[in-house]
């Protein structure tokens, strides 16, 4: 195989190109390489086929969508499709979320809520809503406004020039206080106290257009959010009249063990995104919610005739992203996919934990269908022992994320209870080689 065309994301070219890991095929909760070996998927692919893959009711419905209508315009023309994706979605959104906008992921999903967010602003004519915070080690994308507000070093250094009106506040996690938690850690609510702070030291609170968040960050290590944490977060909002954004990319479609973190966790945002899960990974799409007061406002103050809202993707809405979409909410719902993350993520959890006192686990953390197992960084660098212990399990069969030197477990909601302890027994035995 020729590997030379191919620019890889977030890869390190080179030394993957030296042993390229190829997967050629999935079924259910496997994946197949080019060497004809199975891989139990410990990750949802990228926390996103969270149904299994190749689930037929979803393949058939793209496949059947391609050949009735493979595209249409969507900005100022529509199609059937995507109004019936649209309701369905909000449908099972959590309460308070009636109107959906596509993108084509969940970088797209950041840009277009932070765009949302001033758009809002600016049609109650608070125009001088205009800055953003998030947080350290948050993740949101990779267009720049999802990269602006975002907090994972590495991706934000080598772009110096992000966008202006930014600022973050900590990350929540401490594992001095909270090592070893078993969902929500007790410690840390205080740090949503620095938001106010923040807002009134270093800035106006009337400049902040929202505040971004993850319910739980996935991709700086799988961070629960300690109790209490997010309601504060809220209430600092409310009080101020900024919007709250949750960026559900990760948590939405039963990964927190119910529907939505936001729902699991208690806490609605104003603005809410999500992607991933949507099209259980099958075709690319994203979409963020709001509620009717947001649209109302937005496309009140227009007038008749005008665009409200000076946004919108070639693939908003894409045809076979929202057959793909009714076809995934329709199989998470009748196979009651929700509810099995929330039965087994005590199996779950338990298994995961079995894993402290293994040589250099320096900490474990989960939530519903969730796990992170953090190791020591060895002397050669930030990765480098994860990174052995990732391709070990591999090597014996089991795929699973590597953020910094944690290592992400997300397997797809049918895991059964055997595949959790496989899952686990292969990490804790490449943790005692590796050690
Ligand atoms: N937001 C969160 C919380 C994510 O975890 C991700 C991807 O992992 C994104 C946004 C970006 O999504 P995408 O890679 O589909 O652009």
């Amino acid at each position: 195989m020729n590997l030379d065309a191919l620019w890889m994301p977030f890869s390190a070219n080179k030394t993957f190109k030296q042993n390229p890991r190829i997967l050629t095929s999935a079924q259910g909760m496997y994946f197949t390489d080019d060497k004809g070996r199975q891989i139990l998927d410990g990750c949802a692919g990228l926390w996103c086929v969270n149904a299994g893959h190749g689930n037929e009711r979803i393949t058939q419905a793209i496949a059947e969508q391609s050949k009735k209508l493979d595209f249409a315009p969507f900005f100022n023309m529509s199609h059937d499709i995507g109004f019936k994706a649209a309701e369905r979605l909000v449908e099972m959104a959590p309460k308070g979320f009636d109107k959906a906008f596509f993108t084509n992921s969940g970088s797209e999903s950041a840009d277009t809520s932070l765009k949302i967010a001033l758009a809002y602003h600016a049609a109650r004519g608070e125009t001088g809503r205009v800055k953003f915070i998030g947080r350290e080690k948050g993740y949101h994308g990779v267009n720049f406004g999802g990269t602006s507000v975002g907090g994972i070093g590495g991706n934000r250094k080598a772009f110096n020039h992000l966008l202006p009106f930014v600022d973050h506040i900590r990350h929540t996690l401490d594992i001095e206080r909270n090592g070893f938690s078993k969902g929500l850690p007790a410690y840390g609510a205080e740090w949503a106290d620095e938001l106010e702070n923040r807002i009134f030291t270093l800035h106006d609170p009337k400049s902040i257009a929202a505040v971004i968040i993850e319910p739980m960050s996935g991709s700086a290590g799988v961070i629960v959010p300690p109790q209490g944490y997010l309601q504060r977060i809220r209430d600092i909002c409310t009080k101020h009249g900024i919007l709250l954004i949750f960026d559900e990319v990760i948590t939405g479609f039963g990964r927190t063990g119910g529907d939505w973190a936001t729902n699991t966790m208690g806490v609605t945002p104003d603005i809410l995104n999500c992607a991933k899960g949507l099209t259980n990974g099958t075709v690319p799409m994203g979409a963020v919610l709001v509620g009717n007061e947001i649209y109302n406002t937005v496309v009140d103050a227009a007038p008749e005739g005008a665009i409200e809202f000076a946004h919108g993707y070639t693939y908003t809405a894409h045809p076979l992203a929202c057959a793909a979409a009714i076809a995934t909410l329709d199989v998470y719902r009748d196979e009651g996919l929700f509810e099995r993350a929330g039965q087994l993520a005590p199996k779950f959890e338990q298994a995961a934990h079995s894993l402290k006192g293994l040589p250099f686990v320096k900490d474990i953390r989960n939530i519903g269908l969730v796990a992170g197992i953090e190791l020591e960084t060895s002397a050669e660098g930030l990765g480098k022992r994860a990174g052995l212990v990732q391709q070990k399990c591999y090597e014996a069969g089991v795929l699973m994320r590597l953020t910094g030197e944690t290592l992400a477990l997300s397997p797809p909601l049918i895991v059964n209870e055997a595949q959790i302890d496989q899952i686990f027994s292969t990490i804790g035995e490449a943790v005692k080689a590796v050690a």
